[in-house]
């Protein structure tokens, strides 16, 4: 069995269970030099905020992957930033899932969101399972845990996840992956803060009071819109969409209306008792900062 991870590092199941929110922010591994200096860039600037840590995604396929282990080691070894790595389950074995994991471990990471991921290529397309790998998010969970020492969180769906029946099977798949282990999830990005309120209420309803982050991702191009409707497999609110094609000659002015929206989000899902937000970057962090400036956030000692 392989040895868990470092035990003196964090648990962010402990860091969102307190009384003060989290505040996060995501990163994806980058696919090119220029694209290393921008998350590097990105990666000192918000450091400075201390986020309470920092996830970096796992590639849907190939390429990046390996990157993922090493930004995600890179962060451990040479910052003052608490690392969550992602981990899927596409295309791998069972041992080779082991294999990672023991990187991870062995790289003091301690914090894993376990996922299924998507089918490659379509992310909406059919889900085929690796043939000696996992077919649920559920069961990578269980693996995490069985190897001990990990802190392991989870996807929800507010809208509910795009292949999921209804909205009552999509929440029963998720108290599974909390009941196999996940000390807490971390949303899909949204729009409205109803559909966050529905989700913790639908969870806790289902017995479980495990933390749910809610995931923020500001608009910050028009080009964006498209591309989120069809990585969230929801629509993009017609309202939202709207305001910001009405300024879609002004990227600032599209900047400024992403932040705002965003901003208004985050108080308000604070105000409704949310655990913490965790901030998708695209490798960016003006963005970010501005939003976290805005909701004065108070920075740990
Ligand atoms: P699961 O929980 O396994 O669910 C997948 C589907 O199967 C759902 O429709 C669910 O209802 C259904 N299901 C679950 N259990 C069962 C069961 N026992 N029987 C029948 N049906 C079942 N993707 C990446 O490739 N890399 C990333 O780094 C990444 N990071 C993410 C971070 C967050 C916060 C979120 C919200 C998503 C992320 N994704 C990432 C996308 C995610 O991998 C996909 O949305 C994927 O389709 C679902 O993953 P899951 O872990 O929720 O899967």
């Amino acid at each position: 069995m392989a040895q868990g991870g470092n035990s003196s590092s964090p648990s962010i199941g402990e860091l969102v269970a307190g009384k003060t929110p989290t505040f996060s922010f995501e990163f994806f591994p980058p696919k090119t030099p220029d694209g290393e200096r921008h998350l590097w860039q990105a990666i000192r600037e918000l450091e400075s905020l201390h986020p309470s840590f920092v996830s970096i995604t796992y590639g849907s396929g190939g390429g990046t992957r390996d990157k993922t282990v090493a930004v995600t080691e890179r962060i451990a070894a040479e910052t003052t930033l608490l690392p969550l790595g992602h981990l899927t389950c596409v295309n791998h074995t069972v041992a080779e899932l082991r294999n990672i994991i023991g990187h991870y471990a062995a790289a003091g990471v301690r914090n894993v969101l376990a996922l299924r991921g998507d089918p490659p290529g379509d992310p909406q397309g059919e889900w085929i399972a690796h043939p000696q790998g996992l077919r649920y998010a559920s069961e990578l969970v269980s693996m995490l845990c069985e190897v001990g020492n990990f802190c392991v969180g989870v996807a929800a769906f507010p809208e509910k996840h795009p292949r999921s029946p209804d909205y009552d099977t999509d929440v029963r798949y998720l108290l599974a992956k909390l009941r196999a282990g996940a000390d807490y999830a971390i949303t899909q990005f949204f729009f409205n803060w109803q559909d966050w309120t529905r989700m913790r209420d639908a969870v806790v309803a289902g017995g479980s009071d495990a933390p749910i982050i809610p995931g923020i991702m500001p608009v910050t191009n028009v080009k964006q819109i498209q591309r989120m409707a069809q990585l969230s497999g929801a629509a993009f609110p017609a309202d939202l969409g709207n305001r910001l094609l009405a300024v879609a000659d002004d990227p600032e002015a599209v900047r400024q209306v992403g932040v705002e929206v965003a901003t208004t989000l985050c108080e308000r899902l604070l105000a409704e008792g949310a655990p913490g937000i965790h901030f998708i970057t695209m490798n960016r962090s003006t963005a970010t900062r501005e939003i976290w400036q805005s909701l004065r956030v108070d920075q740990p000692a």
